[in-house]
């Protein structure tokens, strides 16, 4: 199978499901076929295809080892060799080493976690189990046909393994599974208690001129790195009583709140913005950002954070004065 397929859509799986990553993939294959065409390519169109898929830090890491690996001229084909690349992670060095390279390589994902850990009940809480579990499923990995054995452990914690109501009755590994056996089969895998997501506040300013918006890229690095954004403030973990604009120069602007603030959930928190906007009438010299169509604004590569924001704006039925 070729590399680079396996790469990218190992990559774009990380966190997110296949129903959303199949347009995804589908487009950038058709837009760069080879990890060559994907390395020439400029940062911030790769940025604006990924724009919605999320973890904007896997897009700069994609790009950043295409790079490298245009450079070294071919993939690597080790699992050692593909964990030096960028992005790559223990995950998808073995995806890449045992379906594309037909290594001896073991995959361990969320769904081979759960088969696993019934099958040998493992009784360690996850995420500390996790290298109990891959020693556990190294010990079945084999010599032969590692690749299809891997994706068919996958699929069989996807389909018949399944969290809830595992289809035990129709699994070929009924006779060997220990938690099959002693009928406790959803206690596994033990999970440690989840903690709260802590929670943090800010605005952001939808300005409008003449049926275009204000946008700036963000900072390379970082949450979002790279990515168009809405100007917003820092966002802080207590809500500010009041947020000046400052970078919009709103001397005489009149900024409007916007009923319903926007909520999105990071991994590490959850966001919660409230939306403000304003017209332009006149325009100004403005530094760091530029000017896009409001009635394209669904092309303008906004994580989908500030999607969920001009979403919100543009249902709204009054025009700005
Ligand atoms: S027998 Fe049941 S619990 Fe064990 S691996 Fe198969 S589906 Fe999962």
């Amino acid at each position: 199978m070729d590399p680079y397929k396996v790469w990218l859509s190992e990559i774009m799986l990380q966190q997110t499901t296949v129903a959303t990553v199949i347009s995804y993939f589908t487009k950038f294959v058709s837009i760069w076929p080879t990890v060559e065409a994907l390395a020439r390519a400029p940062q911030e169109d790769v940025l604006k295809e990924w724009a919605g898929l999320g973890y904007y830090a896997r897009a700069r890491n994609l790009h950043k080892c295409a790079q490298v690996i245009a450079r070294l001229g071919a993939f690597p084909n080790t699992e050692a060799a593909l964990l030096e690349l960028p992005g790559i992670g223990p995950y998808t060095a073995a995806a890449i080493a045992s379906i594309a390279f037909g290594q001896q390589a073991t995959i361990v994902d969320g769904n081979v976690e759960r088969v696993i850990s019934r099958i040998f009940r493992v009784e360690a809480a996850l995420p500390a189990a996790k290298a109990e579990i891959r020693a556990h499923a190294a010990t079945l990995t084999p010599r032969v046909r590692p690749g299809d054995y891997a994706q068919a452990i996958m699929d069989l914690g996807a389909t018949v393994c399944t969290p809830t109501s595992p289809d035990c009755g129709a699994c070929p590994w009924r006779n060997a599974c220990g938690a099959c056996a002693t009928g406790d089969v959803t206690r596994f895998p033990v999970k440690a208690a989840k903690t709260e997501k802590p929670v943090r506040y800010g605005t952001v300013w939808w300005l409008e001129h003449e049926d275009q918006v204000w946008l700036r890229r963000r900072p390379p690095t970082g949450l979002l790195g790279g990515m168009v954004e809405l100007p917003t403030s820092e966002w802080h973990a207590r809500r500010q009583a009041h947020e000046p604009p400052v970078d919009l120069t709103p001397v005489d602007l009149k900024w409007e709140n916007v009923e319903g603030n926007v909520v999105h959930v990071f991994t590490h928190f959850r966001l919660e913005l409230q939306v403000q906007r304003a017209l332009l009438k006149k325009r100004r010299n403005m530094e760091d950002g530029f000017w896009h169509p409001v009635d394209k604004i669904d092309q303008a590569g906004l994580p989908t954070v500030f999607a969920k924001v001009a979403k919100l704006v543009n249902s709204l039925n009054g025009r700005l004065l």
